[in-house]
């Protein structure tokens, strides 16, 4: 039975040549291939019985040699906010989690995992402290997306933006995160101005991004803005201290005209205070720049707490006097532990338990 799973080809991991190819070795007339595409990427349909204008014996054929997805839900969570978190079981045993955050706008937001794990290992972060398992594929990437893009088409509904904030650090897997962005684009028709990419900040990626020519956007998660204090949160801040990384930023605003986004977890005490937003301010001088300041999501591993209100108040008025642009972002999913990382380690301290 697994030899046979094993042998089952994934059809969101083929491109439209591919599928053409795959079509034809299956003993169909290519003009198949095409209406199969349809189904998946316009249609969007979850299983090939649903592909109706394909003959009883093309649809057998695709069911015994086909799959579409490799994704197995382990674990799924809605929250009061309409958040929804999934946790999902690859085929060799890993998890990753995806989000899907609904706005009174209409939008509708998937935040996608790029790695099982992250190697990056900030101390506040859930995917940090539980270390490396993978890269994922473009494949396994892109497949996050495609189900909640299904999912909403069923009930007349669009994915109409992606963000790389779920687990992993999508420039450490560069090549299949951009490939996924490519997938994004094309197969479900989201902007490139739609799509975030969020760095922890590996200076020669940021460059490299910088030179793709993509309308997508960038995000930096900096924190703090004194070295030490950024390398006891951080490590990779060892490796490219911020100098380095701002000096980065600053050329990828010159070479793409797009602002970049700097994402600040708030954590009481710690990167709150005024003295803090004063440094930042002078740091980020000049630079065409918007600061998302996010109250940190408590984890197991880390004994930091959110910024209290009135000290983020304070933080964010301040930053607004150095003439910085900054926002609190809402937190969503609260309830439901939707932050990165953290659906996993729940289900993995439940299993423990059992
Ligand atoms: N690896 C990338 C993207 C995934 S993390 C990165 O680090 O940017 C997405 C965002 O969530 C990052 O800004 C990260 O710093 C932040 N984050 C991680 N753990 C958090 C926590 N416990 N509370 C608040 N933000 C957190
Ligand atoms: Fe990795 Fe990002 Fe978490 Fe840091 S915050 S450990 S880079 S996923």
């Amino acid at each position: 039975m697994r030899g046979e799973f094993a042998a089952m080809i994934n059809l969101y991991a083929l491109d439209e040549t591919e599928l053409a190819g795959f079509v034809v070795a299956l003993g169909e007339k290519p003009f198949r291939a095409k209406q199969i595409w349809d189904w998946i990427y316009n249609k969007r349909v979850s299983s090939f019985e649903a592909m109706s204008n394909l003959p009883r014996a093309t649809i057998q054929k695709l069911s015994r040699s086909a799959r579409l997805g490799e994704l197995a839900m382990a674990a799924r969570q809605l929250s009061q906010d309409g958040t929804e978190k999934r946790l999902y079981r690859l085929p060799d045993g890993q998890l990753i989690e995806s989000v899907l955050m609904p706005y009174d706008d209409g939008r509708q937001t998937a935040c996608i995992s790029s790695q099982a794990g992250c190697a990056l290992g900030c101390v506040f972060c859930a995917t940090g402290q539980m270390g490396f398992g993978r890269h994922l594929s473009a494949a396994e990437i892109f497949e996050q997306a495609m189900i909640f893009a299904r999912d909403l088409a069923a009930r007349g509904e669009r994915l109409s933006n992606v963000v790389f904030m779920g687990m992993g650090e999508p420039f450490h897997n560069y090549d299949a995160s951009l490939e996924a962005v490519v997938m994004l684009m094309d197969r479900l028709g989201i902007g490139a101005r739609h799509i975030t990419i969020s760095t922890v900040g590996l200076v020669p990626q940021i460059r490299r991004f910088a030179d793709e020519g993509l309308q997508v956007k960038l995000a930096v998660s900096l924190h703090k803005s004194d070295d030490s204090e950024r390398s006891a949160l951080m490590p990779v801040n060892r490796r490219w201290p911020i100098a380095e990384l701002i000096d980065a930023c600053r050329y990828y605003v010159e070479r793409t005209k797009r602002r970049i986004t700097f994402e600040w977890a708030a954590i009481a005490g710690e990167n709150d205070t005024v003295a803090e937003a004063q440094r930042l301010g002078q740091l980020l001088a000049g630079l065409h720049c918007h600061v998302n300041v996010i109250p940190l999501n408590p984890t197991g591993g880390y004994a930091g707490r959110p910024a209290p209100a009135p000290d983020l108040e304070r933080f964010l008025a301040t930053l607004g006097q150095c003439g910085l642009n900054a926002t609190v972002r809402v937190r969503r999913g609260i309830d439901i532990e939707a932050g990165c990382g953290q659906l996993k380690t729940a289900v993995i301290d439940a299993d423990a338990i059992r």
